[in-house]
């Protein structure tokens, strides 16, 4: 059953949606990677990035996305009393890390874009998270097909331009398709870019579930989900935002595990 434990972008157009829902992994002995404990814990999050596509992908460039993407997730704890957490770059054999970052060809799951995966550490406990972006893999559709475009490619290879870039698209509240249109180009271009995949992934690394279609049912837990079907990162991931339905989700994620009082 190794499929219950990986949770990916594999629909781009679900026939029927759930709304925001927590992992099921959250009950088992791998949840412990998720990064609602290294929050809570320790309130920090120490990732690590690898790069396999060097030249395709700037490392500063996608470092830079990885702590926008994180960000976007923290920002709407500060209600629950969580601010300020620290998000710290270190080696990806640190005995402190909790979230590693893969970008490059992935030959476990070559038919799947990006995912997220629990790691067990050296002493075999599960204390980080893994999120692999598959370079090596193309949508097709027609005769049409898409590979990953990283998203400095749209700030013209500027990162403080991108740094920009990335603060308006959620000040804005910037879909994938006001995105694409407003740059002339395919929004499945955009839709196969790091920044966007990021955001969806990280929601798995806190502990939230996909939203969309079967994977739904596999992955979520049933007591700690909701049956609407509102639009949401989680579950379209057409949006460089957090709608209303996945900033309910996060709060949830942490309101479980916050200690009451
Ligand atoms: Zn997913």
């Amino acid at each position: 059953m190794k499929f219950l434990f990986i949770v990916a972008i594999s629909v781009l157009f679900p026939t029927f949606a759930w709304a925001w829902g927590l992992s099921e992994a959250l009950n088992h002995p791998w949840g412990k990677a998720r990064l609602v404990f290294s929050v809570i814990n320790g309130n920090s999050i120490n990732y690590c990035l690898q790069i396999a596509d060097t030249g395709l992908f700037q490392d500063q460039s996608i470092s830079q996305q990885i702590e926008k993407a994180l960000h976007l997730w923290l920002e709407p704890l500060r209600e629950l009393g969580i601010h300020n957490t620290i998000i710290s770059r270190v080696s990806c054999d640190s005995p402190l890390l909790n979230l590693w970052v893969k970008v490059g060809p992935d030959a476990d799951f070559p038919s799947l874009y990006a995912y997220n995966k629990e790691q067990k550490n050296a002493n075999g406990a599960y204390t980080y998270t893994k999120v692999t972006l598959n370079t090596s893999y193309i949508y097709k559709t027609g005769s049409k097909q898409y590979g990953t475009i990283d998203f400095i490619k749209f700030a013209n290879n500027d990162l403080n331009r991108q740094k920009k870039e990335m603060d308006l698209l959620s000040l804005k509240q910037m879909t994938l398709a006001k995105f694409s249109a407003t740059r002339n180009i395919d929004w499945l271009a955009v839709y196969y870019s790091p920044y966007k995949m990021l955001i969806h992934e990280f929601g798995h690394s806190f502990g939230l579930c996909d939203a969309y279609s079967a994977q739904a049912i596999d992955s979520c837990d049933s007591k700690f989900s909701s049956r609407d079907q509102p639009p949401s990162i989680m579950r379209d991931a057409k949006f460089f935002y957090l709608t209303g339905d996945d900033i309910i989700g996060i709060r949830r994620l942490f309101a479980r595990y916050l200690s009451p009082g």
